[in-house]
């Protein structure tokens, strides 16, 4: 996941998604630390910027940053 520096990052509200999104989100991870899937996540923010769209949290296990990437089928 290289981010390009020039890209503007926006912040989204992940609050204004559906609840069986957010509910979805905040299950389904990955922790790179836990090196385990689906551990959950707590403090959820969503970003985008040109090229890409994630949610990043932190793991509920260990507390580390986790990034789940949004793949959007957008016109
Ligand atoms: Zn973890």
């Amino acid at each position: 996941m290289n981010l390009d520096v020039n890209e503007t990052v926006q912040n989204l509200d992940f609050y204004q998604r559906p609840e069986d999104e957010q509910t979805d989100f905040l299950s389904l991870t990955w922790c790179n630390e836990c090196n385990e899937m689906d551990l959950g996540m707590t403090d959820p923010k969503e970003y985008c910027s040109d090229s890409r769209h994630w949610i990043e949290g932190k793991c509920k296990v260990c507390s580390a940053v986790v990034i789940t990437e949004i793949q959007e089928d957008e016109e």
